[in-house]
């Protein structure tokens, strides 16, 4: 087989050896026995456009993206999903044939499937969820929880200007409560979500009170780091499911695996155990 027919993909993040993807990735590139490589790419921000016009010529079918470029990638792709403007960000590059770079963003995708995968009670319309943040990664949030038809959600955020955005571009289904009454909707949640970066390790804790969750409530962190966050051990002495962050790490590279290798991959406990070695 010619060299050029072995496909390669990586990430590219400044930092970029936080990154688990490698892990990820590789291990499903063993488990179903592609011929591909993937490799994490140091990238300066100066550097970026260069790189990626590099990258197809090089043998590259696409590349994920992780901080500082998930904003920038969007100027300098060829085509952008709908899915990606919506989230005003990109997590995955698609090097096309005719050497044009599609960009597309997974986040909301590995959220959502990851939340079925871990409560596969869990019904969309079954009641209003509870949002903490208003980042990046909570935007990916609210759009895969209003498309997946979830009735009402109460959105809290630190920095209140960031959730009413968020209202002003998601419309009504979102309903902003003030950081420090975020406590007092915990009750009447049938989703609680943190999607801001409180309880990752070597960041403050969540401080927001859980004494209302009730047992039908399923909690989700965002935060993997640890696996176990304060809010997932509540969740858990409160009867909840509860469902870890990891899961949508996972997932959100779905697209990306079968896009460039041409195999859907299987999220299951062996990918995990990938994933954190
Ligand atoms: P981001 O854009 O920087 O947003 C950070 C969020 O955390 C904002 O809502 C921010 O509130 C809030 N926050 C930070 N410090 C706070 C504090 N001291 N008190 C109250 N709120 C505070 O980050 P992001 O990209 O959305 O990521 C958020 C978390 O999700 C991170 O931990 C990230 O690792 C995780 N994440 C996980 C996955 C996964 O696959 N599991 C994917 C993406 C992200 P303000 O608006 O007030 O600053």
């Amino acid at each position: 087989m010619s060299d050029r027919k072995i496909p390669l993909a990586g990430v590219i993040g400044c930092p970029v050896a936080h990154s688990r993807s490698p892990q990820i990735q590789n291990h499903w590139l063993k488990t179903y026995e592609i011929a591909g490589y993937y490799v994490p790419m140091h990238v300066e921000p100066q550097d970026l456009e260069t790189v990626i016009r590099s990258l197809p010529k090089a043998g590259f079918v696409g590349a994920n993206v992780t901080i500082p470029h998930k904003e920038a990638v969007m100027q300098i792709a060829d085509k952008v999903t709908d899915r990606a403007t919506l989230m005003g960000a990109a997590n995955t590059l698609i090097f096309r044939e005719d050497g044009s770079v599609l960009a597309d963003n997974t986040d909301g995708y590995g959220f959502i499937t990851n939340l079925h995968q871990g409560a596969p009670d869990w019904k969309p319309n079954g009641g209003p969820a509870l949002v903490l943040g208003a980042g990046g990664a909570c935007r990916a949030v609210i759009a895969s929880l209003v498309e997946a038809g979830v009735p009402e959600i109460m959105l809290s955020n630190r920095t209140r200007e960031r959730a009413d955005q968020l209202r002003k571009e998601f419309g009504k289904r979102i309903q902003v409560i003030d950081w420090v009454k975020a406590g007092n909707a915990v009750e009447d949640a049938s989703l609680v979500v943190n999607a801001t970066s409180l309880g990752m390790e070597g960041k403050r804790p969540l401080r927001v009170p859980m004494d209302g969750l009730q047992t039908s409530c399923v909690v989700t962190d965002l935060v993997y780091t640890p696996l176990k966050t304060d809010l997932i051990q509540a969740g858990e002495d409160a009867g909840c499911t509860v469902v870890d962050g990891l899961g949508m790490l996972l997932h959100q590279a779905v697209p990306g695996f079968e896009r460039w290798f041409g195999q859907r991959p299987k999220v299951d406990e062996a990918t995990r155990a990938a994933a954190l070695a």
